[in-house]
């Protein structure tokens, strides 16, 4: 492989992260592998899927390319584990939970098969019998979906995936399922579940009851019996009360989802991967990747041309990464096999408006989003028709059940968190919005450090407003809006994820979702702490009619302990 030759230099930030998690390490612990050496093992592994093709040297050394300069990411475990004996690389996975002993706990080992190699696992619930419906065997009683997620929670404890990654549970139930109101308030107390995030699957006869100010009917799983009739919007307000109480639980609109599902035949979508961004048939596993897009600016505009050969490079890796991927199970491989899906997504779409001068939360931002998230699947689905063609269309294709052409990969585009990979690549995660600007750190002695963010700093020295004193009143404000020595413009382009408005967080989901998204998005609808239930309210039934496939809010400073805060403390 020819050495690049321009270095790539990363942040101290990302060097932390990736020596700590990412780098290999010797016997002693020491890091053996530097960023370069990274690259090389992970282009090199997903490379010799191709081996036998003449294009094997430049595609090795396109994927070399796009990730070192950090254009495109793939996701984390594809990072730690691709070249490794580990050898599995997808980050989600939905697994069955059948209504049996043996089903519950085949499904508890799975995960367990799952997490040791950092992959997420996503369960649907619904398919359990109700707490207290009876059990034939032993003329008993059942102990119903939420005691078993206790012991789902408790494996996942025991794992914490090899200490690379914790353990993330996705845990759904369906609205009509008897058990439904014990699960809406299961995570009010917050020391409870830890290792899941938990949704209800809405309906839209469930939103049409709200609606109408109707009764719906909650269906015993193991007879098909209606068990009782319960107030629509009661209940509605039931989970409004809790997401504004503590963010949980969140909901996915799984009727949305299963109108997109390309291969029906197979069966209907139940559950998430852990972060929502995913759905997935049971058994299937998905490997995603993120394009950068803070990288694709080029003399004010957005470099379209480049973006779209990053895309097909992208494309061809992740299909490779099925290919060459350490299934955990039979299972798994075998349905992964069948559609081929893929995650491609973005990152650093807030990096991108801030070059452009576009505020997040505008009609020009959101215009600007929906062109980029179409242009990413068009390229995308080109290069998976094109690799239809030199390697087959996924075995489930059927033409008869798919209005889109003979493709590689039955599923091409979702938007992740990006928890991680957005902080190699020194860019706001996902499709988010800063979380802040100026942050301060409290380091040991009782001094201050002032963080900037990268663009801020540039755009406050360039026009003439940068001083010490202001980012030190913006980080203790939290926020650049209200202060008078920063044009009105550049306040607007620098709202963060606080300041930009719950209908404008909403409405980019809504248009994104619309205009290029096949599986779905991680996204967090912020609300300020003094923001009410009828506001939440308001924000699911907006996201239910612009066609979002779920939804999560969160209320600042709503949970005990927040991931992220302005006012870090070292
Ligand atoms: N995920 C997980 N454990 C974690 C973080 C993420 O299992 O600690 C899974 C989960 O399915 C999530 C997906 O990885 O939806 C993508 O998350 P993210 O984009 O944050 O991952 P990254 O690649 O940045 O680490």
């Amino acid at each position: 492989m020819t050495p690049d030759l321009t270095k790539q230099v990363l942040t101290k930030t990302a060097e932390t992260v990736l020596a700590r998690r990412y780098y290999l390490k010797d016997r002693t612990g020491e890091v053996v592998e530097t960023w370069e050496t990274l690259c090389k093992r992970v282009s090199n592994a997903v490379a010799e899927v191709d081996k036998e093709s003449k294009q094997f040297e430049a595609l090795r050394e396109s994927y070399f390319r796009m990730m070192y300069h950090l254009d495109f990411l793939p996701n984390s475990p594809c990072l730690m584990n691709a070249g490794t004996d580990i050898g599995q690389l997808s980050a989600c996975f939905v697994l069955p939970i059948e209504d049996s002993m043996d089903g519950i706990f085949t499904a508890i080992r799975n995960g367990a098969l799952v997490h040791k190699t950092g992959g997420g696992t996503g369960y649907s619930f619904s398919r359990l019998r109700s707490r207290n419906a009876s059990v034939r065997s032993t003329q008993g009683v059942a102990s119903g979906p939420l005691s078993f997620a206790a012991v789902f929670d408790a494996a996942t404890e025991t794992i914490k995936q090899g200490g690379k990654r914790r353990g993330a549970n996705m845990g759904v139930l369906r609205i009509d399922h008897p058990d439904i109101m014990d699960f809406i308030s299961a995570k009010e107390n917050q020391d409870k579940f830890n290792n899941f995030n938990f949704s209800v699957a809405i309906t839209d006869d469930f939103m049409k009851a709200v609606e109408e100010g109707t009764e719906y009917a909650l269906i015993e799983p193991s007879t098909g019996e209606v068990s009782e009739t319960l107030d629509a919007k009661a209940v509605f307000e039931k989970i409004i009360d809790l997401a504004w109480h503590n963010g949980e639980p969140g909901v996915l609109f799984i009727d949305a989802a299963n109108r997109d599902n390309m291969t029906p035949q197979l069966g209907d979508f139940e559950a998430t991967n852990p972060c929502g961004e995913q759905w997935l048939l049971p058994y299937e596993s998905c490997n995603l990747g993120s394009l950068n897009l803070s990288n694709f600016v080029k003399n004010g505009k957005v470099d379209y041309k480049r973006m779209g050969q990053v895309v097909r490079v992208a494309t061809s890796f992740l299909d490779n990464v099925i290919d060459c991927n350490r299934f955990p199970i039979p299972e798994i491989e075998e349905m992964t096999l069948k559609t081929r899906k893929i995650g491609m997504g973005i990152m650093g779409l807030h990096d991108l408006l801030i070059q452009l001068g576009l505020p997040y939360g505008s009609e020009e931002g959101r215009a600007q989003a929906a062109e980029i998230m179409s242009y990413v699947r068009e390229k995308a689905e080109e290069r998976s028709v094109e690799l239809a063609v030199e390697k087959g269309a996924f075995p489930a294709y059927d033409a008869k059940l798919n209005k889109y052409p003979a493709r590689r990969n039955a599923a091409l585009t979702s938007i992740q968190p990006t928890g991680t990979v957005s902080m190699i690549a020194d860019c706001a995660s996902g499709c988010e919005p800063y979380f802040s600007i100026v942050m301060i750190k409290n380091v040991m002695d009782g001094d201050r450090l002032i963080l900037v963010n990268k663009h801020f700093e540039q755009v406050a020295r360039r026009e003439g407003f940068y001083s010490e004193k202001l980012m030190a009143k913006v980080a203790d404000s939290g926020t650049v809006i209200g202060h008078d020595e920063i044009p009105v413009h550049w306040q607007e382009v620098f709202r963060t994820a606080q300041d930009v408005s719950p209908e404008d967080h909403i409405q980019m989901q809504g248009i994104l979702q619309k205009n290029g998204v096949d599986s779905s998005i991680s996204k967090t609808i912020n609300l300020p702490n003094s923001a009410t239930r009828e506001e939440v309210e308001l924000s699911y039934i907006m996201g239910y009619k612009l066609g979002c496939k779920g939804l999560t809010v969160y209320r600042d400073g709503s949970r005990d302990q927040q991931v992220l805060n302005t006012k870090e403390s070292a």
